[in-house]
């Protein structure tokens, strides 16, 4: 049952309910179409207004520059960070890019980017992922075609509360995890990316909003797909385009903008995740998150049981008394283990209240 169940998933995660029953209603006949949007032709009239809208309240929300295009594309975060070393790194004569590597994505992101360039990571490599290295430590190279890094590490819960000053090279981030979920100044950045599948919708689509500007430079063996000159001169349209997937994202930006925005996502992430933080911190050592605390995620909270290795057998009983209260996909990535707490903005206080809650009965009973 969707309403007695909590979905702490990290992507995909939680749609907001007003959503999935708008999605539900109109599922077998879109507007006055007579068809579904699964059905339709992505060049029918209809369509053509779902993404032209989807669009135009992204462009609000965001308060996105008229030089800045939005690109909606396939091949998820991963495709994305392939594409744009394909697209990007040839800017500048030297072909190289600076990568900030605070965790798994960013991570993949520089390895991905060494096929087709010089990667230099700005900063020594690190041995766990739990902090953002001081940028006044940052060795940023002047002739590099851009700066790369990922605003919120899914994995390793590691979120920037700044934006990198990159003195004028041009700078691409990683939004996937934190996309929409505050408020953001696009003008700071050259181009900035982020997967639906966390806080804008489903799996399929990914959104790309890129400085006109940059366009043009793509190296000649780009897949064309990829090749963002072309998806922007035919509005994402060079092939079939995951319609549905955008679709839900319209109905989400729609859900957002009723719900005051990217300011109010904002204070409401601030104040949920300040709840579990208030849990983990007050535990007495009980539950541990590894993440300094100036760069601790609002959007994904990764914590162990008993210690930073964690305690297996508690955190098994954890996770399997919170999905008999119907709180699921609380289980950290299979690449750190743990438990993984995802807050995205469709997860409500009430959720999060409901999980603050179980954490506090299940350390007064193992404590
Ligand atoms: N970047 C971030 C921050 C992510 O969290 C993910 C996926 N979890 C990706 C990139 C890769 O996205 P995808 O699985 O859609 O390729």
């Amino acid at each position: 049952d969707q309403t007695q169940t909590i979905n702490f998933g990290a992507g995909p995660a939680k749609i907001p309910q007003s959503v999935l029953l708008k999605a539900q209603q109109e599922f077998l006949n879109f507007s006055t179409s007579g068809i579904s949007v699964l059905e339709m032709s992505h060049r029918a009239s209809d369509f053509i207004q779902i993404i032209n809208r989807t669009e135009s309240v992204l462009r609000e929300l965001l308060n996105i520059p008229a030089n800045y295009k939005v690109l909606f594309l396939q091949g998820g975060g991963s495709g994305q960070f392939s594409a744009i070393p394909l697209n990007l790194i040839g800017l500048k004569k030297d072909m190289c890019a600076d990568y900030v590597v605070t965790g798994t994505w960013s991570e993949k992101a520089a390895k991905e980017a060494e096929k087709y360039g010089k990667i230099n990571i700005v900063h020594p490599k690190m041995d766990s992922y739990t902090k953002i290295p001081d940028p006044s430590s940052w060795t940023l190279n002047p002739a590099a075609s851009y700066v790369y890094y990922c605003n919120n590490e899914t994995i390793h819960g590691v979120e920037f509360n700044f934006i990198p000053e990159t003195n004028s090279v041009v700078l691409v981030c990683d939004m996937s995890s934190n996309f929409l979920s505050r408020p953001i100044d696009v003008s700071k950045f050259g181009l900035i990316y982020a997967g639906a599948q966390k806080n804008v919708g489903c799996a399929g689509v990914t959104v790309v909003i890129v400085r006109e500007d940059l366009l043009g430079h793509t190296l000649k063996e780009c897949p064309i797909i990829l090749d963002y000159k072309t998806q922007a001169e035919l509005n994402s349209m060079y092939n079939t385009p995951p319609c549905y997937s955008i679709y839900i994202m319209g109905l989400v930006l729609e859900w957002i903008k009723s719900n005051g925005g990217g300011a109010a996502m904002e204070s409401l992430n601030q104040q949920k995740s300040l709840l579990i933080y208030d849990v983990i911190n007050s535990s007495n050592g009980f539950y541990v998150c590894p993440v300094e605390e100036t760069c601790r995620s609002r959007m994904n909270i990764p914590f162990r049981i008993r210690s930073k290795e964690g305690d297996a057998t508690l955190e098994k009983e954890f996770l399997e008394g919170a999905s008999k209260k119907g709180m699921i996909s609380l289980k950290g990535h299979r690449s750190v283990g743990g438990i993984r707490a995802s807050l995205y903005n469709a997860v409500t206080l009430q959720d999060t209240e409901a999980l603050a809650t179980y954490m506090k009965e299940f350390l007064r009973q193992h404590q």
